[in-house]
């Protein structure tokens, strides 16, 4: 991806004006920089205009929670390797998950390592698991450190996450990235706290799309569970209606992009986990997830590359970006 594909085509004096292809979004808000690139695809840098609507967003979705007597948790984006594998996110999701590998060898695997490189060859195979693994979704960490407190309150609880993700999904459209952030409440409880929860969210998260005058429309979705048994995963969690998107028009071409979603994961993390309810039973668990960068990108191209001049109820719901 070149950002200035679009000026050497302009400025080459080869082909005539019209001739010229019409810049793609991602092309538009590299240009802009507000997103700056690194080489990789999905991989990016935020410019301070891109991240002061990113903190507004933030702090409207505070606001928006205030009621909910959420715990905040921030951790940093990684978690251990045995809570990772509990998860079960290898069975789901194999080919979006993130290992860290580090040298751990001595001065002879050094001197390898080195010739490796110096001889343009592969060296990665020189590093060695750290048992640290990328966060996926910013829930994750927190199911076993709930967990480990014993039994739930007896109206169950309201956590508020925020984490940089990592799914290894490149991509040239701009809202695909390895690396994004996930704002997160997340509700463990009893069945009818969790279904309450979610139809709450869903409220919110549409009342909030459209304070922020963005096209918005609510589905049902699944998950991008892998294989041939992913299939009926899939199928199975669109048939129960486990998972909601609110999908909002970005890329050019394309149908709409899920900016946040709204997750019934029944006892599944409860029973991985033994998160008690106080009664007793299994908790059950659900989500609702905003997505940051997509929500800033759709802003973005819906109200014009400068948020100085997006309208004003806007720009008043992001804190006068
Ligand atoms: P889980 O149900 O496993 O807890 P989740 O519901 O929190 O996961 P998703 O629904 O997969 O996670 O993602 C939540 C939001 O994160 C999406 O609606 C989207 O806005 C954002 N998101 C997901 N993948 C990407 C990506 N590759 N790039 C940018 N944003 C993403
Ligand atoms: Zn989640």
């Amino acid at each position: 991806m070149d950002a200035h594909a679009l000026t050497d085509v302009t400025q080459g004096g080869g082909a005539p004006e019209s001739a010229a292809p019409q810049p793609t979004y991602l092309e538009q808000l590299l240009a802009a920089g507000l997103l700056i690139e690194t080489g990789v695809k999905g991989l990016y840098g935020r410019s301070a205009v891109f991240e002061a609507v990113a903190d507004g967003l933030n702090a409207a979705i505070t606001r928006l929670g205030a009621d909910q007597q959420a715990e905040v948790l921030r951790f940093p984006p990684a978690m251990g390797q045995h809570d990772f594998e509990t998860s079960e996110y290898l069975k789901s999701f194999p080919n979006l998950a993130g290992t860290i590998h580090s040298f751990c060898g001595d001065d002879r695997g050094h001197r390898r390592l080195l010739a490796r490189l110096e001889d343009k060859e592969d060296w990665t195979d020189q590093q060695e698991p750290t048992g640290v693994v990328l966060t996926p979704a910013a829930c994750y960490p927190i199911y076993p450190v709930v967990a480990k407190r014993g039994p739930l309150p007896e109206a169950g609880k309201v956590v508020d996450v925020l984490s940089y993700c990592y799914r290894h999904e490149p991509s040239l459209e701009p809202t695909r990235m390895q690396l994004f952030r996930q704002r997160e409440y997340v509700c463990l409880g009893s069945p009818e706290r969790i279904v309450a929860f979610r139809q709450l969210w869903m409220e919110r998260g549409q009342a909030l799309a459209e304070s922020l005058q963005l096209p918005v429309e609510v589905d049902v979705a699944n998950d991008p569970f892998f294989g041939r048994g992913g299939k009926i995963v899939a199928d199975s969690q669109r048939e129960l209606k486990l998972k909601f998107e609110l999908l909002i028009p970005v890329n050019d071409g394309l149908g709409p992009t899920a900016c946040m979603s709204f997750n019934y994961h029944m006892d599944h993390f409860g029973a991985l986990w033994h998160i008690g309810l106080a009664d007793g039973g299994t908790a059950h668990t659900g989500c609702v997830g905003f997505g940051i960068e997509r929500l800033v990108l759709a802003l973005l191209k819906h109200h014009g590359l400068d948020p100085a001049r997006w309208p004003q109820p806007v720009r008043e719901t992001l804190g006068d970006v």
